[in-house]
C-alpha cells in the first residue's frame, strides 16, 4: 500500500515535470516565425515511416546505423516491459501479466533486446572515448555535448543491466517458491546470472529484485525528465520533424515572398500601393526569433551525431563552418532567447544575436549549398535553410558578402552576367556555328520544341563556351527543333539567390520568365545544373512552369532511341571517372543519365571512392566560384581532384560548368595537366561520334 502510494506519487511528479520542460521546448520552437506546412499529407507520413520509425537513412552507413538501430529497437521494445512495471507499481501487483501463456518467452524477447542496447552502447562508448571517432571530437563537441552523450550511453547500460538483475533475483526466489514470486518459468538471459544468486539468502534477493526494479522505474522517469535537456530529445522530435520536413528537392530554396511585390513594384509590374502598407521587421535571420518555427524544431531535434559535419567539404578541408554546430548554436540560442522572455529583460536578450555572437559570417560563408549534410541527417535536418536565412539577412540588411562575390552580384544586376561582359556580347560564342534564335523562329511563324538555355558561364566562359558549341553541333546533328534566347536570355539568378541576394534573384528570375512565357517556351534544356535547378525547381514560385532536361538526360535518351552513334575510337582503352554536380545529383536525384552517357562510350568508367549522393562537392556552388575561399586547410577542389586520381584515370568527366573550373584548376593544381584531362560529357559524346 505504502510503496503503490509513493509510487504514484512519484509518476505524477514525472508528469508533472516533463509537461513542464516539453512546454518550454514548444514555447521555444513557437518563437520561430509563422511557416505553414500542410501540403501533400501522404508523402509526408510515408516519409516519417520510413526515415523517423524505419530508420533508413541511418543503414546508409551500416556499423553505426545498426547499432543505433538496436538501440533504437531495444529501447522501444524494452519499454512495453514498462506496461508491467507500471501496473505492478500502482496495483501493487506483481509481475501481473505472469498468468498469461509464453509469459518467460516474451520476457525472455525483452531480454535479448535490451542486452543488444548494452551490447550498442558499449561499443558506442568505445568509438567515442577509446577510438575517438573523429566526427565525436570537432570543436563544438566539448564539455556538455560529450558529457551528456556519455550520462546517456552509460545509464541505458545501468538501467538495462538493473532489469536482468531484477530478474534473476526474482527467478532464484521463484524456484525457492518465496511468497508473491509467481513461477514464470526459465527466462533465458537473466538464466545465466541465476546461479551468482543462488547462495544468497531470501532477504538479500528480494532486496536486489526490489532494488533492481525501482531503479530501473526511477531511472526511467529521472530519464524522461532529463531528456528535455539533452540532445536525446530526439527520441520525441524526429517523428514530427520528419513529417514536416522538406519535400522539395535538396537545392531548392523558399521563395522569399515578402520581396515578391518589391520587385514586382522595382519592375513596374505592380504600382507603389502595393507594398505600401507592408512592414517588414527584418530580411533573412539576425537572431533565432528571426528563423522559422520548422527551423527550430530541427534545432531541438538534432542528435549532435556529426553526420553531416563528417561529409561537410568546408569543414573537411579545415574551414570553420560544422553544420552540427549551425543547429547546435540556434538551439542554445533560442534557448538563450525563450530564458530571457521568461524571467528578465528582453534587453539582455538583444545584447546577443545568432549571427554574430554564436555563428560567425565566415562559417556561413565556408558553405558551398552541396547538400551533403542535408542528404546525410537521419532525422532530415535541413541545416542549409539556415545558413540561407542568415546570408539573406547579411545580404538585405547588411553589407553583404566578400569584395568579389558583391562585385559577382553587381555584374549580374547591371549586364545579366556574373562577370563584366555587355549583354550584346551573349552571342559571341555562337560564331560561325548555325544558331537559331528564338525572335528569329517567331518572325518566320515557327515555334521550337525546345529552347536551348545557354547560361551565362555557356555564354562567357571561354572553357564552357566550347562545350555550348558541341552540343550545339550534337543538336544541328540530331535535327533537333530547337532555338536560343541568344541576347535576350540573362542570368538565372542562381548565384545571386545562394549568396542571399533574394533581390537580384528575384529580378533576374522576373525577366526571364517574362521572356520565356512571352515565347510560350515549354521544354528546355541546359548544360547547366545550377540553372536546371534554379529553372525547375524555384521559378515555378514566380510563374514559369516549363520540362525542363540537363544535357545529360537528353543525351540518355538520344542514345536510348539509338539516335547517336558512339563508335569512334578516340576513347578507347581511356579510364573515366565522372564527378557528380551536387546540382545534378544530391539536389534533383540525377545520378544514372550522366552514367548511362559514358557507359554508352568506348572507354571505361571507373568510379571514385566518394560517388553519387555521397559524392564530394567541387567547391565552387553557393557562390564559391565567385569569392576567395574561407581559411582552411586545403581547397575544396584540390580534396576532390586528388580524389579523382587516386582511381588512376586518364579523364575526369564533368557536366556542369563550375565543375569543370574547378577540376580543371585541380588537374593543373596537382601538374597532371599532361595525362590528365578534364572533358564535359557533351565533349566526350563529340568525340565518339560517327557520323
Ligand atoms: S551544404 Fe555542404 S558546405 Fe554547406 S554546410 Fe552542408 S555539407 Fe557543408
Ligand atoms: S544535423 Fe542531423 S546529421 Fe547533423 S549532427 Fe544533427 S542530427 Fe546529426
Amino acid at each position: 500500500m505504502i510503496s503503490s502510494i509513493i509510487f504514484i506519487l512519484i509518476l505524477i511528479l514525472t508528469i508533472v515535470l516533463f509537461y513542464k520542460n516539453v512546454s518550454v521546448i514548444v514555447k521555444n520552437i513557437n518563437l520561430g516565425k509563422d511557416l505553414i506546412i500542410n501540403d501533400n499529407k501522404p508523402e509526408r507520413w510515408n516519409r516519417m515511416f520510413r526515415v523517423a520509425v524505419g530508420q533508413s537513412k541511418m543503414v546508409k552507413r551500416p556499423v553505426s546505423g545498426i547499432l543505433h538501430i538496436m538501440v533504437y529497437a531495444g529501447f522501444i521494445l524494452v519499454n512495453i516491459e514498462m506496461l508491467e512495471i507500471m501496473i505492478d507499481g500502482v496495483a501493487g501487483t506483481h509481475r501481473f501479466f505472469s498468468g498469461i501463456p509464453f509469459y518467460n518467452v516474451l520476457i525472455s524477447f525483452f531480454e535479448l533486446f535490451a542486452l543488444s542496447v548494452i551490447f550498442a552502447c558499449v561499443i558506442f562508448i568505445i568509438r567515442r572515448d577509446v577510438i575517438r571517432v573523429k566526427r565525436f571530437h570537432t570543436r563544438e563537441m566539448t564539455r556538455w555535448p560529450l558529457i551528456d552523450a556519455n550520462i546517456i550511453l552509460i545509464t541505458e547500460i545501468l538501467l538495462m543491466s538493473a532489469l536482468f538483475c531484477m530478474n534473476a533475483a526474482d527467478r532464484v526466489l521463484q524456484l525457492r517458491g518465496v511468497e508473491h514470486y509467481m513461477d514464470t518459468g526459465h527466462i533465458f538471459f537473466s538464466g545465466f546470472l541465476v546461479p551468482l544468486f543462488s547462495n544468497l539468502p531470501d532477504t538479500s534477493l528480494i532486496l536486489i529484485e526490489k532494488t533492481g526494479w525501482w531503479f530501473h522505474i526511477v531511472g526511467v522517469f529521472v530519464f524522461l525528465n532529463y531528456i528535455p535537456y539533452s540532445k536525446h530529445f530526439h527520441v520525441f522530435l524526429s517523428f514530427p520533424n520528419v513529417f514536416y520536413a522538406k519535400l522539395k528537392p535538396a537545392t531548392y530554396i523558399t521563395n522569399m515572398d515578402a520581396i515578391t511585390n518589391e520587385v514586382k513594384v522595382a519592375m513596374g509590374v505592380l504600382g507603389e500601393e502595393a507594398v505600401a502598407d507592408v512592414e517588414i521587421e527584418r530580411f533573412g535571420a539576425k537572431d533565432a526569433k528571426d528563423l522559422n518555427w520548422k527551423s527550430l524544431m530541427d534545432a531541438y531535434t538534432c542528435t549532435e551525431c556529426g553526420r553531416c559535419t563528417a561529409v561537410c567539404p568546408a569543414n573537411i578541408t579545415g574551414k570553420l563552418l560544422s553544420p552540427r554546430k549551425i543547429m547546435m548554436d540556434t538551439r542554445d540560442r533560442i534557448e538563450e532567447v525563450g530564458h530571457h522572455m521568461v524571467g528578465m529583460s528582453i534587453k539582455a536578450d538583444e545584447a546577443q544575436t545568432l549571427l554574430g555572437s554564436y555563428i560567425t559570417p565566415e562559417e556561413i560563408w565556408a558553405c558551398t549549398t552541396c547538400n551533403a549534410c542535408t542528404n546525410e541527417c537521419p532525422v532530415d535536418i535541413d541545416q542549409v535553410s539556415i545558413i540561407m536565412e542568415l546570408r539573406r539577412y547579411m545580404y538585405l540588411e547588411e553589407a553583404g558578402g566578400s569584395g568579389t562575390l558583391n562585385a559577382a552580384i553587381t555584374n549580374i544586376e547591371n549586364n545579366g552576367a556574373p562577370w563584366q561582359f555587355s549583354p550584346e556580347d551573349r552571342m559571341l560564342w555562337a560564331e560561325g556555328l548555325e544558331v537559331p534564335t528564338m525572335a528569329s523562329q517567331l518572325a518566320q511563324g515557327k515555334t521550337p520544341e525546345y529552347l536551348f538555355w545557354i547560361g551565362s558561364a555557356g555564354a562567357f566562359d571561354d572553357r564552357y563556351k566550347k562545350v555550348t558549341r558541341e552540343f550545339v553541333k550534337i543538336l544541328n546533328h540530331l535535327k533537333v527543333d530547337y532555338a536560343v534566347l541568344g541576347t535576350e536570355e540573362s542570368d538565372s539568378g542562381d548565384i545571386a539567390r545562394r549568396a542571399g541576394n533574394e533581390m537580384v534573384f528575384q529580378m533576374q528570375a522576373m525577366m526571364n520568365i517574362e521572356v520565356l512565357n512571352g515565347y510560350e517556351v515549354k521544354k528546355i534544356i541546359t548544360c547547366d545544373p545550377h540553372d536546371f535547378n534554379t529553372i525547375k525547381n524555384e521559378y515555378p514560385d514566380l510563374g514559369g512552369n516549363y520540362e525542363i532536361a540537363h544535357h545529360s538526360q537528353f543525351l540518355q535518351q538520344m542514345i536510348a532511341e539509338g539516335k547517336l552513334n558512339l563508335n569512334s575510337g578516340e576513347l578507347k582503352d581511356k579510364k573515366i571517372t565522372f564527378h557528380d554536380p551536387c546540382y545534378l545529383g544530391r539536389g534533383n536525384k540525377e545520378y544514372e543519365a550522366p552514367r548511362s552517357v559514358l557507359d554508352a562510350l568506348p572507354g571505361n568508367r571507373v568510379e571514385m571512392k566518394r560517388s553519387k549522393q555521397f559524392a564530394l562537392c567541387c567547391g565552387a556552388g553557393g557562390g564559391q566560384m565567385f569569392k576567395e575561399a574561407e581559411k582552411g586547410d586545403k581547397e575544396v577542389f584540390i580534396e576532390r581532384t586528388e580524389e579523382a586520381l587516386a582511381t588512376g584515370c586518364d579523364i575526369i568527366a564533368t557536366a556542369c560548368p563550375f565543375c569543370m573550373t574547378m577540376m580543371t584548376d585541380g588537374i593543373k593544381y596537382q601538374n597532371r595537366e599532361e595525362d590528365v584531362k578534364n572533358y564535359d560529357i557533351v565533349e566526350l559524346v563529340a568525340m565518339s561520334l560517327t557520323i
